[in-house]
């Protein structure tokens, strides 16, 4: 918080920096900007997603934060708002991937990159996949590394896409993290 930075008290108006806890001029506590509490809070939580374990426990620190809010309790929600600090410093021990991923399926989609970054998309034809490495043969008679590929889609028997993900986000198997 800059030192420049000023606010003004709620119960006097007089011009205070906002990082005192109370007012130089009538020494009352200084009411926090909420929005702008409520702002950085949002900023620190807006990635989580409901598989990451700190999910839970974020929700109910979050659920504090708005209880303080309604009292307008500035202490609880300060402690709140560190909580929330503290559990988003974890590391998110997402579960590894248990099982090797599966590669695309022949009919399903494909997005990849070209060596010039271009975007192409192609119908897998087969799958060469040991696990870490290996190509997707397409329809069209391309053939690419699986690295290339960034998103799949999904068909089922009648050629329409079921669902699509991003590779990177998601695995090539679309099994990992978010839907
Ligand atoms: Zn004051």
């Amino acid at each position: 918080m800059g030192s420049t930075e000023t606010a003004r008290c709620q119960a006097c108006q007089a011009i205070v920096n906002p990082a005192w806890a109370t007012c130089a001029a009538c020494q009352k506590p200084l009411i926090p900007d909420w929005l702008a509490e409520y702002r950085r809070l949002y900023a620190l939580v807006c990635d989580l997603q409901p598989p990451d374990p700190r999910y839970a426990a974020i929700h109910q620190a979050l659920d504090a934060c708005d209880r303080a809010f309604r009292l307008r309790d500035t202490e609880s929600f300060k402690a709140a708002v560190r909580h929330v600090e503290a559990v988003m410093a974890e590391p998110s021990r997402q579960p590894r991937q248990a099982a090797p991923e599966a590669p695309p399926q022949p009919g399903w989609i494909v997005a990849y990159r070209d060596q010039h970054n271009r975007l192409h998309d192609g119908t897998v034809s087969r799958c060469e996949w040991d696990g870490r490495s290996g190509t997707v043969q397409l329809t069209n008679g391309q053939s690419i590394a699986i690295a290339q590929v960034t998103a799949v889609a999904k068909t089922n028997a009648a050629g329409q896409v079921v669902a699509a993900w991003d590779v990177r986000r998601h695995g090539l198997d679309g099994q990992r993290g978010p839907r």
